[in-house]
C-alpha cells in the first residue's frame, strides 16, 4: 500500500464514518481467518474508522499458527511474541450488521509495518490466484453453501407445561463438550422444522437480505436441527467474505432467539455433518466455459482441463478443504460428503459434482466440490483450487470417464484420504499448491495441520467432535 491509496482510504472511511454514526454504528468488526479455520476479529469504534483504513490495526502475527482450541504451534516462518502487522479493513465491503445493531463488519487483508504484503495473508493470497486467472483471460465465479446445527443454547430444560425445571444446564454452548438440545427436530427436509422454527428461518432471511445478500435457497438439511442456505455466486475472494458474513450472521440471529448455531463438520459421531461445498464456473468475455463447448455434458476444453486439474489435486486440497481431524468423522462414504476422487454428473457421492443446469440459464452450468467443510478457511479454499485448476489449463489435462452412482457400491474409484495426516502427507508433497502459496503462507498451513494432529492423537471420535462442535 503507498501513501496516495492511504489516503484515498483514509477519505473513503471518514464518509463511511458519517453514515454509520448517523445509523448508530458504533463498532467495526474487522475480521480474518486463521489457518485453522476460525473466523478471528479485532473491533474498533466507528470513529476510528478512518485511522484503521489508512493506517491498519495492529495484530500480532502469531495468529496464523492457532489451532482450534487457541493452543498455538510455530512454524519456520511465524510463531513466538514478537511483530506487529496492519490490518486494513476492506470498505468496499463494509457492512452494517442486521443482527447485531450498533454494528459493522468489515474483511481485512494483512500488510506489514512497511506497507508490504503479508505473505501469510489469506485473503491476499486469494487475491493473486484471482489475477493469476486473470492473467490467462479467465474469470471464476464462486459460491459456497453454509451448513449449519441449530441447538437450544442451554438453560434448563422447559418442562411441558411451559415453566421451567431448576437442573444441569444442558447444550450450553460455553461447555466444549456439552452435546446439543437439537431446534428444528422434524424430519430431514422437513416443512415441520420451517413450522418449528419459522421466526428463527425468516430472522436469518431477513438480516441477510438487509444486508443486500442474494440468497438462491435455504431449507431443512437431513441431520436433527440441520439447515442450509445457499447464496448467488460472487468474484472467488467476494464468495469467501461472503460466507464469513452468512456464517456470523446467521450465528448472530441465532444467539437472538436462544439458540447456538454449529458449523462444525461433525455434530455427531455416525452421522452426517456439514459440509461447506464449493460451487465454481469459469468464464471468459462474459461467457460461461461451464457450457457451449465440445467437452463432456456441453464444457469447453478449458473448463474441463480446469476441472481435470482440481480433480487431479484433491488429496491434497482436502488438507486446505477438510482441515479438522473432526472434517474425516464427516468423510464417511454414502453421506453425499463426496469422499470418491472421481467426477459425475449430478452424483452427490462423488467429490466433484457437475451440474448442467437449466438450458435456458447460462450462468447455471457449475462444478461442485463436495468433500469440503465449513472448518476450512474459504480464502485458502478458493485460492487453492484456482491455483490446482489452472495447473490443470497448464497442462492441458482431460478428464477421466464420468462415474455414475454411489461410488462405493461399485467399489472402483479412488476413495480420498480417510485422515487429516493422510492429507497432510499429500499437501506435503502437492508441487502444485507449495508454489502457489508461497513457502511462508505453505509451512504455516501444514505446521496447524500438524499440531492439529498431535492434539487428538488418540483422541476417541467421541472426544474429537466434543472438542470441536461448538468452536466453528
Ligand atoms: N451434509 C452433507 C455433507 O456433509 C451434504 C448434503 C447435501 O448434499 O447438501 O456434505
Ligand atoms: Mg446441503
Amino acid at each position: 500500500m503507498d501513501a496516495e491509496e492511504r489516503e484515498q482510504a483514509r477519505a473513503r472511511a471518514r464518509q463511511e464514518t458519517d453514515h454509520l454514526t448517523a445509523e448508530g454504528v458504533r463498532g467495526a468488526a474487522l475480521t480474518w481467518v486463521d489457518n485453522a479455520g476460525l473466523i478471528r476479529v479485532k473491533a474498533v469504534p466507528t470513529t476510528r474508522l478512518p485511522q484503521a483504513a489508512s493506517r491498519g490495526v495492529g495484530m500480532s502475527p502469531v495468529f496464523d499458527v492457532y489451532l482450534v482450541d487457541d493452543s498455538m504451534t510455530t512454524s519456520p516462518h511465524v510463531g513466538g511474541p514478537d511483530g506487529d502487522l496492519r490490518l486494513f479493513p476492506d470498505l468496499e465491503r463494509l457492512t452494517v450488521l442486521a443482527a447485531q445493531p450498533g454494528w459493522a463488519w468489515a474483511p481485512v487483508d494483512r500488510y506489514d509495518q512497511q506497507g508490504r504484503a503479508h505473505p501469510v495473508c489469506q485473503r491476499l493470497f486469494a487475491r493473486r490466484m484471482v489475477e493469476r486467472a486473470r492473467e490467462r483471460g479467465l474469470e471464476p465465479r464462486m459460491g459456497f453453501e453454509t451448513e449449519w446445527v441449530v441447538a437450544h443454547a442451554g438453560g434448563p430444560e422447559p418442562a411441558p407445561d411451559g415453566a421451567s425445571v431448576p437442573g444441569p444446564r444442558r447444550g450450553a454452548v460455553g461447555e466444549l463438550g456439552a452435546e446439543p438440545r437439537y431446534a428444528g427436530t422434524g424430519p430431514a427436509y422437513g416443512m415441520a422444522r420451517v413450522v418449528e422454527l419459522s421466526d428463527y428461518l425468516a430472522g436469518v432471511l431477513e438480516a441477510l437480505h438487509a444486508q443486500r445478500i442474494d440468497v438462491l435457497q435455504i431449507h431443512p438439511e437431513y441431520a436433527p436441527g440441520q439447515f442450509e442456505v445457499s447464496v448467488a455466486p460472487a468474484d472467488p475472494v467476494g464468495a469467501a467474505d461472503l460466507v464469513v458474513l452468512v456464517r456470523e450472521t446467521i450465528r448472530a440471529v441465532s444467539a437472538r432467539h436462544g439458540l447456538a448455531a454449529s458449523f462444525a463438520p461433525a455434530i455427531e459421531v455416525g452421522s452426517v455433518g456439514n459440509g461447506g461445498h464449493l460451487h465454481l464456473s469459469l468464464w471468459q468475455e462474459g461467457r460461461n466455459l461451464c457450457r457451449g463447448g465440445d467437452g463432456p455434458y456441453g464444457m469447453t476444453a478449458v473448463c474441463a482441463a480446469f476441472l481435470a486439474g482440481v480433480l487431479r489435486e484433491l488429496p491434497a486440497l482436502l488438507a486446505i478443504g477438510a482441515p479438522s481431524p473432526a472434517s474425516y468423522l464427516r468423510l464417511e462414504p454414502s453421506r453425499w460428503a463426496g469422499v470418491f476422487q472421481c467426477w459425475g454428473l449430478e452424483n452427490r457421492e462423488a467429490a466433484l459434482r457437475f451440474v448442467t443446469g437449466a438450458p435456458d440459464d447460462p450462468g447455471a452450468a457449475n462444478a461442485e466440490v463436495k468433500c469440503f467443510d465449513a472448518a476450512a478457511n474459504p480464502y485458502l479454499v478458493v485460492g487453492a483450487v484456482i491455483a490446482a485448476g489452472l495447473a490443470g489449463v497448464d497442462a492441458g489435462l482431460s478428464l477421466p470417464a464420468p462415474v455414475a452412482g454411489d461410488p462405493a457400491q461399485a467399489g472402483t474409484e479412488a476413495r480420498l484420504p480417510t485422515s487429516l495426516a493422510e492429507a497432510l502427507d499429500w499437501f506435503e508433497r502437492s508441487a502444485v499448491l507449495r508454489e502457489a502459496l508461497g513457502e511462508p503462507l505453505f509451512t504455516s498451513v501444514a505446521a496447524v495441520r500438524r499440531a492439529e494432529v498431535a492434539l487428538f492423537e488418540g483422541a476417541t471420535p467421541e472426544e474429537i467432535v466434543s472438542a470441536t462442535r461448538w468452536r466453528y
